[in-house]
């Protein structure tokens, strides 16, 4: 796995990729690779979403083609411009170049009226006066075909007529349909006379009040695609059974005809992936908005401090499938992991704090320390050290288990770059709190310097008192307690309240006062964060675990 992880310009083939080798051996579509992505505008984008951007971006890239952004707004009820601000943000962000093509699939509304006509003309669509519940009621079973409308055999003029007062706005919403002409016995339900119009009274976000019917996904999809002359319209599993229909339209419109290539979605386990479900927790406050690190979304991975080149391996190390499957949380976070170490500066931050008075220091020196021992030239930078000193409260037992290196009443650790102490007292307050412990240090123990060949086994990062300041730091674990809340109809009542983790007053490195979003750094020992971009402010710092060193998601 690490081999795939580190070398992702080398792309695992897949049948798509064969399929495409083929089509260039035949020349198929005169050379050309044209994908897309067709997001609907009605939430934000997540995972899954990046895995399809990055398979229809990755083909056009390495087959010299072109990567089309397309929105596939033809449902004017639940789309909303932050949604298309907000989908442009993050496909940029992956790195998917679409090259300016930001396509809406409403600006071919009137080009799609007019193949409407062209099929009302060829009589295989037809105006029906049944409302949407009696054509679901006449739709048939799996072992029975459905009933015709008694409006299926209407008159070429009658349904152009009728189908021009609809588009004037002269029936109210849901009297009448669109219908396709096709066979309400044939054993795929997509082909028993599918609606392709319906009569709505909405306000589109770019079309305005203009239109007063809109076409069904099934309708317009594979006509926006045969618009931009896609060559590989890929899409995801559940458009299989659709994909006779798309065929049938383009065949009876005789226009360019596009190939569907359909592949598994990706799914993720501890989380959700619906947008209906996304949503749900973004309005009802579960999360802090679809931007919250908790999210499976792309925007809340980057505020979280993920990077592209993460996701990228991430995506290429789980390959194209045909078959839908859970993929592993902590494999993700393996290539964040992965990525970070080479690129994350070190810094020492204490998140909960345990005050260590250096009873025989006075004075204060420079300590050298690494940036990044995975990249020599990231260089070194100097640490104070002084009398008083912050420690991890993890790092001290006042009654050490069996096996514990760290500090004690009596025993000794080294300060990484620095000394080795010991402790000798502890200092509690009246509620028998440890606040404080006063240790010495052993003057010849430096590290790098020090003469000393004494060894301990702990090794514990520190924060000099007079060289840092006050962060707030924000800790998370998984969204859900069970493996797959999908599968669930409650699914909200298996939200982990333990996700969050808010640390008000951890002491960080000075350095860190200038950090900017989004560079990552790996607090030592602590895991790797990034600054919220959110909530930091000139006031108060405020950073996001990333993830953590080791990986606590695997079973325990
Ligand atoms: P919904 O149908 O619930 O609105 P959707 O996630 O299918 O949601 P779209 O905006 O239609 O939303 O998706 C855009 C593209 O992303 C489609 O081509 C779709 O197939 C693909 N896609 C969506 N979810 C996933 C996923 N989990 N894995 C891979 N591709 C996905
Ligand atoms: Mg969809």
């Amino acid at each position: 796995m690490n081999e795939i992880l580190n070398k992702p310009s080398e792309k695992k083939s897949n049948f798509i990729r064969e399929i495409i080798d083929e089509d260039l051996r035949t020349n198929k579509w005169n050379g050309r690779v044209h994908t897309r992505f067709p997001p609907e505008p009605n939430g934000y984008l997540h995972i899954g979403h990046a895995k399809s951007i990055l398979l229809n971006y990755g083909l056009a890239k390495d087959y010299n083609g072109k990567f089309n952004l397309r929105f596939d707004d033809t449902n004017p009820e639940k789309e909303e411009q932050e949604y298309v601000d907000s989908i442009v943000e993050d496909v940029k962000w992956l790195g998917a170049d679409f090259e300016n093509r930001i396509l809406f699939a409403s600006d071919y509304f009137d080009e799609m009226y007019l193949f409407a006509i062209a099929l009302i003309k060829k009589e295989k669509a037809y105006v029906c006066d049944l409302t949407a519940e009696q054509i679901r009621e006449t739709r048939g079973t799996l072992t029975e075909p459905g009933i015709e409308s008694p409006f299926r055999n209407r008159s070429v003029e009658e349904n152009l007529s009728l189908f021009e007062q609809m588009k004037n706005g002269e029936f109210p919403d849901g009297t009448k349909t669109l219908r396709a002409k096709i066979d309400m016995a044939s054993p795929n339900f997509n082909l028993r006379d599918p609606i392709m119009y319906r009569i709505l009274h909405a306000h589109h976000h770019r079309q305005g009040d203009k239109w007063k019917i809109y076409p069904t996904y099934d309708w317009a999809h594979g006509i926006e695609d045969s618009i931009e002359k896609i060559t590989h319209s890929i899409c995801t599993l559940e458009f299989e059974n659709h994909r006779p229909l798309y065929d049938w339209y383009l065949e009876q419109l005789e226009v360019y005809h596009p190939q569907q290539i359909e592949f598994a979605r990706l799914n993720l386990n501890y989380t959700v992936m619906s947008k209906r479900r996304l949503l749900k927790l973004v309005q009802e406050k579960f999360v802090d908005g679809w931007d919250d690190p908790r999210m499976p979304t792309i925007s809340g991975f980057r505020r979280r401090g993920y990077t592209p080149e993460s996701i990228i391996n991430f995506t290429d190390t789980i390959g194209v499938a045909k078959r839908d499957a859970l993929s592993d949380f902590s494999l993700l976070e393996f290539a964040i992991r992965d990525d970070l170490n080479k690129k994350a500066l070190r810094v020492m931050s204490v998140l909960k704090p345990l005050k260590v008075v250096i009873t025989n220091y006075d004075g204060e020196e420079d300590i050298e320390a690494i940036n990044n021992p995975e990249d020599i030239t990231a260089g070194t930078r100097k640490l104070k050290f002084s009398k008083e000193i912050f420690i991890e409260q993890s790092d001290f037992m006042e009654v050490p288990v069996k096996g514990y290196h760290r500090l004690f009443l009596g025993g000794e650790v080294r300060l990484r770059y620095a000394y080795i102490i010991k402790c000798d007292e502890i200092v509690k307050d009246e509620n028998d709190n440890i606040i404080e412990l006063r240790c010495t240090y052993e003057q010849d123990t430096k590290s790098g310097s020090g003469t000393s060949t004494k060894k301990v086994k702990g090794v514990i990062h520190w924060i000099s008192a007079n060289n840092c300041v006050d962060a707030e730091v924000r800790l998370y674990d998984r969204l859900f307690t069970v493996e797959n809340p999908n599968a669930e109809e409650n699914w909200l009542d298996f939200i982990n309240p333990n996700s969050l983790e808010i640390i008000e007053n951890a002491k960080i490195e000075a350095g860190l006062l200038s950090a900017k979003f989004p560079t990552n750094f790996q607090f030592e020992r602590m895991g790797y964060f990034c600054i919220d971009s959110k909530y930091s402010s000139a006031k108060k710092i405020v950073f996001n675990r990333t993830v953590s060193l080791k990986d606590s998601w695997t079973k325990k």
